[in-house]
């Protein structure tokens, strides 16, 4: 993992956030502030790319939304059998 995504699951954790999923690959990121922020994953050349409708999600920046996101995005993938 890269420094800014340690650093995002760190504030993950310590903001425990919840993720539940919209549609397809698109997940509803709840903060215990109960602010919402939709996370959409799509794939390029095997790697995951996830996008974030925050603020810094929309200057491509790694935020923690994307973390719990993407725990649960391993997990519906893999019992979808990819
Ligand atoms: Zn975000």
């Amino acid at each position: 993992m890269t420094k800014a995504v340690e650093r995002a699951a760190a504030k993950a954790r310590q903001h425990k956030c919840r993720a539940k999923v919209l549609t397809g690959r698109a997940y509803l990121v709840t903060t215990p502030e109960n602010h919402r922020y939709t996370v959409r994953f799509r794939e390029h050349d095997g790697e995951r790319y996830g996008v974030c409708n925050c603020k810094a999600g929309a200057r491509n920046l790694a935020c923690f939304h994307l973390v719990p996101a993407a725990i649960l995005d391993t997990a519906v993938q893999s019992m979808r059998g990819r």
